[in-house]
This record gives C-alpha cells, sequence and structure tokens, in this order.
C-alpha cells in the first residue's frame, strides 16, 4: 500500500429490488437513469482535482484502491462498466496493484457485466448473501437461494476472481441458531477468504423498521430474533470463523492472512479518499505548517452528497464541505480506530495531537476499562468482547472530546 496514494469509492444506487430491512441511499431506478448517472460520475471525476485545488487541498493522482458500492454496481450494461473505469484510468494512476472491488448481489451477475469487470481489472468481488439459508434470503427480499450463490461463487473463480468476500446478517427475521450455524457453515465450505457478519440494526425508515413499529406480517417483523439472541449469534461467529482460519480484524470483518480489506482498512485507518455518487462522502488531507513552523498539522476535509437520485442528477452546486477541527480529527481517531482489533495505540495518538488532548481521552479509556469495554495494555487500548457487542455506547463516550467542525475557510 502507498502511503500518500487516494481511494476512490463509488456509489452505484441501482438495486433490482428494495430489500426489506434496507435503508441506504438506493432503489429501484428505470435503466435509461443509469446512463446519465454514469456521465454525472465521469464528470465529477474530471472535476475532482480542481474542486480540491480550489480548496487548497492537493488531490493525490495514484489510486491504489478502489470501491463500486452500491446498490447493485453489477446491474450496469456492460458499456457503462467499461466507460466508468475508462475514465478512472485516463483521470487518476491506478496503481498496477490496486485493489478493485466490486459489490455484487447474487444472480444479478450476468456474464456480460462479469466479462467487462475482469476486462477493466477488478480483483476483488462482495456478495451480498446475507444467508445461506433460502427462506431468510427470500423473505428479508433478496432474489437469490443458496444455489445461485455457488453458481456465482463458481463463475467468478472460473474467471480468475479468487478475493471474495460474503456478507452475512445475524437478525434476518425467522432465523434461528441452527439456521445461523448452517449459514456460517456454508460459508466456511465455500473457501471465500473474507467473510462480513453484520448485526442486523432495523431503522425505522426501512420497510421492516416500518413494519415492527406500526405492526403488520408482510414483512415477517414479528419473527426478527431478540437483542440478546442477535448478540450471542454474532459472538458464534466470531468463533466459528476464527476456528476456520478467518481471523476477525475488524467488528465486522473477518480474513485469512493477506485479505484485509484495503479499502476498507483506509476508512477505519483515516487514510485519504474520495467519495463519488449519490450519498458519497470524502475525506481529503492537507498538510500545513503549525504556527511555530516545527510540526505538521492535517487536516481533513469531508463532503456528502444528496441522497435523493434526482437532486443528484440535477445538481449544480459542489458538494457541502467542511474542515475537521483537530479536536474532531482526534475524536474519529478514537471511534475509527477502537473498530479495528488492533486497538489504537497511545504513543502514536499522542504524536499527532499531543498530550493534553490524549490525556482527556485516557480519563475515558480509564472508566471503560473498569466497566469491562475497554483493555489497556503495553499502551495499546482495545475493544473487549462485550465492548463490540456495544460498541456504539463506547463511541458515544469519545464525542463529548471534541469541539464543532469549522466552516471552510478557517482550518485552525
Ligand atoms: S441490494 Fe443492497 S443496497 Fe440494494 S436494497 Fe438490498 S441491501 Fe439495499
Amino acid at each position: 500500500m502507498r502511503h500518500n496514494a487516494l481511494g476512490i469509492y463509488i456509489s452505484i444506487p441501482f438495486c433490482r429490488s428494495k430489500c426489506t430491512y434496507c435503508n441506504f441511499a438506493s432503489g429501484v431506478y428505470p435503466v435509461s437513469e443509469h446512463s446519465r448517472y454514469i456521465d454525472r460520475l465521469i464528470r465529477d471525476m474530471a472535476g475532482a482535482g480542481p474542486w480540491a485545488a480550489g480548496l487548497g487541498v492537493d488531490l493525490p493522482r495514484t489510486v491504489d484502491t478502489i470501491y463500486l458500492g452500491g446498490g447493485t454496481p453489477t446491474l450496469l450494461a456492460p458499456q457503462l462498466i467499461t466507460s466508468l473505469f475508462g475514465a478512472l484510468r485516463s483521470e487518476f494512476n491506478v496503481d498496477p496493484d490496486a485493489e478493485i472491488t466490486v459489490e455484487c448481489a447474487p444472480g444479478q451477475l450476468a456474464d456480460g457485466a462479469l466479462d467487462a469487470i475482469v476486462e477493466a481489472g477488478v480483483r476483488r468481488i462482495s456478495l451480498g448473501v446475507q444467508s445461506f439459508i433460502d427462506r431468510e434470503a427470500h423473505e428479508s427480499g433478496r432474489l437469490h437461494g443458496r444455489a445461485i450463490v455457488l453458481e456465482d461463487l463458481r463463475r467468478l473463480r472460473a474467471a480468475g476472481i479468487h478475493n471474495l468476500n460474503v456478507d452475512l446478517i445475524a437478525g434476518l427475521a425467522g432465523q434461528t441458531f441452527a439456521s445461523w450455524d448452517e449459514s456460517l457453515t456454508t460459508l466456511i465450505d465455500t473457501g471465500v477468504p473474507h467473510a462480513s457478519v453484520y448485526m442486523l440494526e432495523v431503522d425505522e425508515d426501512s420497510r421492516l423498521g416500518r413494519e415492527m413499529l406500526s405492526g403488520g406480517a408482510r414483512y415477517h417483523a414479528g419473527l426478527v430474533p431478540e437483542d440478546d439472541a442477535i448478540a450471542r449469534m454474532y459472538e458464534t461467529a466470531i468463533d466459528t470463523l476464527a476456528s476456520a482460519g478467518l481471523a476477525q480484524y475488524e467488528i465486522s470483518n473477518f480474513g485469512r492472512p493477506g485479505f484485509a480489506s484495503r479499502h476498507n482498512l483506509r476508512y477505519w485507518e483515516r487514510r485519504p479518499y474520495l467519495g463519488l455518487g449519490l450519498d458519497a462522502s470524502s475525506m481529503l488531507c492537507e498538510t500545513m505548517s503549525s504556527r511555530d513552523g516545527e510540526d505538521a498539522v492535517g487536516y481533513v476535509l469531508r463532503s456528502k452528497t444528496t441522497d435523493e437520485l434526482k437532486a443528484f442528477l440535477e445538481a449544480s452546486e459542489p458538494p457541502e464541505t467542511a474542515w475537521l477541527s483537530p479536536d474532531s480529527q482526534h475524536e474519529e481517531a478514537w471511534f475509527l480506530g477502537l473498530r479495528l482489533n488492533s486497538g489504537v495505540e497511545i504513543a502514536s495518538l499522542q504524536r499527532e495531537f499531543g498530550r493534553t488532548h490524549v490525556a482527556r481521552a485516557l480519563e475515558v479509556v480509564e472508566q471503560l476499562v473498569i466497566d469491562g469495554l475497554l483493555t489497556f495494555d503495553s499502551g495499546i487500548v482495545r475493544l473487549t468482547p462485550r465492548g463490540r457487542l456495544m460498541s456504539n455506547d463506547v463511541f458515544q463516550e469519545f464525542l463529548g472530546l471534541a469541539a464543532q467542525e469549522h466552516a471552510v475557510g478557517n482550518p485552525s
């Protein structure tokens, strides 16, 4: 991984059907919108360098990770996939060893799309399986069953793509401990080198969430397991995957040695990325000299686009942008770093933010160690197994440390 290279995230918000639990900025849109959307992405790619320069940030031109998420990017016509990657390669210097990932819903990878992504240099596929039990997959709105997933994995390997991730969700409607074990065992039997396991968090804006709030049986809300059961399923996943060689390296991510997602690591390690498309955000870094001229201070820039397709396609204003104060960066360093099993190294935070800032955070750490949610050994702070289950509560404790973000033009 290059130290000063950029990662690029591209959101492709098109789905064939909407899953019951999903509240992402994605939807079922007419194919006619696909080419308009890709045109817009290509324009934004060309405008990214000047946009960053206008804010005083030098956008790295070398890219070492690319991630097409969504949505279901493989629903794009092959020529649109080819145009998108062609534009990426002409605007940026894509490292020959770049990790290029595309998300895919099982059963939605036509031969033409598979040929186009292989031709474009895609080396990693993330499959949104969620469950290997056909009934659970169907009742959550997925259009696939286990046989389709296994066939997709076979086709991907035959096409030369072996860096494969499978997503599972603990807590789907109707899921039992026995069916969860079966999904985990099937995942292990497939031999994929990476897995992502999420505990179902039902958002009230999803169809399932609305049914849980107001009643009904259409989306099987009454069959969603209790929180305690979901937590036990997650703990089972950690042990079962570890015993099969898929070690946990982040709250939701597990991999064989050498297969951790390089793109996702850059979020947790706070390295720069450019987000393009609907609901995408960017984090760019600038290095400045401090007032005494001795230290270099990093300032982080964020932008987030709208989550509505029509507004996105018609918008002419640049995305909302803010400088993050050093306090906000310090706060992020905690709640992003703690996601990783490798934890947060205190000496490195002290070098970056100064001892006084970190001393305030260490008071929070001390209390969370007493509460059994963190450990603090050999200068490294990590979540305990219970802390991982309650990670949102732990992160909340670090939020009070930061001052408000500053407006652009006042990066101090
Ligand atoms: S495929 Fe993914 S993005 Fe699309 S509706 Fe399902 S969960 Fe949401």
